[in-house]
């Protein structure tokens, strides 16, 4: 294994240039790639939407619980618990969604 390569894993999209922080690559691209960046940004709002999904699962885990004490208990072996924490995340999602519109 290259030492090298392994300390400088974010690599450019644009250009062959490594680097050893994802905020490097950030600053790199918007200064040598301008207007390139989307890419980028993509990536990131990607990553926004994956944190936002696993903040609403645990919000909806916490929701079940304070709900149906029992049904959480038995957890997602029981398809009734599987249900009712798709039906909240909905409702978060929808909440969620409804909200961006308003402020837009
Ligand atoms: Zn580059």
């Amino acid at each position: 294994m290259d030492a090298i390569v392994e300390d400088h894993k974010f690599k450019c999209l644009y250009c062959p240039r490594t680097f050893a922080k994802a905020q490097s690559l950030g600053g790199h691209t918007s200064k040598a790639h301008p207007g390139s960046s989307t890419v980028y940004s993509e990536k990131m709002k990607m990553r926004d939407a994956r944190e936002e999904h696993r903040a609403i699962h645990n919000k909806a885990k916490n929701m079940l619980e304070k709900m149906d004490p029992e049904l959480f208990q038995l957890g997602n072996k029981d398809h009734r618990y599987v249900k009712m924490l798709a039906i909240i995340k909905e409702d978060l999602f929808l909440e969620k969604s409804q909200k961006r519109v308003l402020r837009k």
